[in-house]
């Protein structure tokens, strides 16, 4: 499913704007790869493939970005670890700023708004507790 006649960043925007979240695989050493790459930033190697992920993840880190109320108001920021290994930088949706967690389980999804893609990520009820 790699198309060789665009870049590699440019085909992973375009399956996010058709609603598709894909990780690059390294067929050398086994290991995922985000953000999307022409060589494996672990072993070089150049086998790279599109996986769909299972879209389970935790949150490493997170920010909360103040904004006014007509700006949309406070804005979550998480880095969330994937569990197929790979780090993202995020928004956890379904939580106010500021009751998201480190530690919390999430789930991607994608979101396109004006035709644009975007990974999100939303709490698993209960793993909070
Ligand atoms: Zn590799």
């Amino acid at each position: 499913m790699n198309d060789n006649s665009i870049g590699v960043q440019a085909f992973h925007q375009r399956e996010l704007d058709a609603g598709r979240f894909l990780l690059q695989r390294c067929g050398d050493c086994g290991r995922h790869v985000y953000y999307p790459r022409e060589c494996c930033p672990h072993c070089g190697g150049t086998a790279l493939e599109w996986k769909t992920p299972g879209g389970l993840g935790t949150v490493h880190a997170v920010t909360t970005v103040r904004r006014k109320p007509a700006d949309g108001g406070d804005l979550n920021v998480s880095l969330v670890d994937l569990d197929e290994g790979v780090r993202l930088m995020t928004r956890i949706e379904n939580l106010a700023p500021e009751a998201v967690r480190i530690g919390l389980r999430v789930q991607a999804r994608v979101q396109v708004k004006d035709g644009r893609g975007l990974v999100l990520f939303d709490a698993i009820e209960g793993a909070a507790a």
